[in-house]
């Protein structure tokens, strides 16, 4: 692993999937630092069109990208639309890629996620889990295209020098969460249930699956703050995770969002939906050894994710 210091002062940088949660994060943690921050919108740019991402990227020319572009979405949504998690993802990515270095674009931060270590990776999972066995299938479809990216990073570095890198997050939540029940992660999908059942004055909610389940949930500002500092001070092939150090059980968490939102019944069970991978806890070892870690307790960013929701998304 190689430390460097790449000062971000007076760059040039285009956070890729800026109307997202992680590229809206990224831009607010940008905003505390001295640098010229460039965005486009879909409307503007589709990053799965080639020829526009090169017409883009040459008029642009950034000094360095933070790769936040992809189609998302969680178990439901993974498991329901296997092209476009497939296919959009590869062509956002080899479009981004090719295009950066064909202007020159020197460093890189690619975001890769969890779901592309094996579905049974022994836990805690380091960075060398990764292709060491069977994906989980709800979301086997993301993760290929995912693990292309993490490739594309190590390509570009051996073939042409480039300072490209990537990172993985564990699962994220933060303001600009995705809170459609049909295409949602599971806390933004809790809050929203959560809530309902509050105002509904319901006496239960469900969640899906069993509730045995464990994530480790990361406050999306947590992962800005990790993306900028592994931008300004990490360069090597291997990618590296990015976690809070804390998993929980779905029914744990459901529980912690219903006591934030302050609805008072019980929690139940929908086991007609899947349980997908039954953990993925992530080894943030090398990072931490780096000097990061996350700020953001689970109830604090609930709470902030809760009142975010209330004025934007209710
Ligand atoms: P995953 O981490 O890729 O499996 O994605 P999700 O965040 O969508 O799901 C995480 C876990 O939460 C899975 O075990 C889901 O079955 C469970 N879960 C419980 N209730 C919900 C819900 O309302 N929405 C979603 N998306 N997941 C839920």
């Amino acid at each position: 692993m190689t430390n460097l210091h790449y000062s971000l002062a007076g760059k040039k940088i285009w956070v890729a999937g800026h109307r997202g949660m992680v590229g809206a994060a990224l831009v607010r943690q940008l905003e505390t630092i001295d640098c010229n921050i460039i965005t486009a919108t879909h409307g503007e740019l589709d990053l799965t069109r080639q020829t526009d991402v090169e017409h883009w990227m040459a008029e642009n020319k950034p000094d360095a990208i933070f790769m936040a572009a992809a189609r998302v979405g969680g178990i439901l949504a993974n498991d329901t639309y296997p092209v476009e998690f497939l296919i959009d993802n590869m062509k956002i990515e080899t479009n981004v890629f090719s295009a950066a270095h064909a202007v020159g674009v020197n460093r890189m931060v690619f975001l890769g996620s969890s779901c592309i270590y094996p579905r049974l990776a022994a836990q805690p999972m380091n960075e060398d889990a990764l292709l060491t066995g069977p994906l989980e299938p709800t979301n086997q479809w993301y993760a290929i295209a995912k693990i292309a990216g993490v490739m594309m990073t190590q390509a570009y570095r051996r073939q042409h020098g480039r300072d490209y890198i990537s990172c993985m997050p564990t699962n994220l939540y933060g303001p600009g969460d995705n809170f459609d029940l049909n295409e949602s992660h599971v806390l933004s999908a809790l809050i929203v249930k959560a809530h309902q059942a509050k105002e509904a004055d319901a006496e239960s909610f469900a969640v899906w699956g069993t509730g045995n389940p464990k994530r480790e949930f990361l406050y999306v500002d947590d992962l800005a703050q990790a993306c900028v500092f592994l931008m300004e001070r990490y360069s090597a092939d291997e990618t590296i995770n990015v976690g809070c150090g804390e998993d929980i059980t779905i029914r744990d968490v459901a529980q912690t969002v219903a006591d934030v939102v302050g609805f008072t019944g019980t929690i139940t069970n929908d086991l007609h939906k899947p349980d997908g991978t039954p953990r993925k806890f992530m080894d943030s070892g090398r990072i931490n050894a780096l000097g990061w870690h996350a700020s953001t307790s689970l109830k604090e960013g609930i709470a902030k994710t809760y009142a975010w929701y209330l004025e934007h998304g209710a």
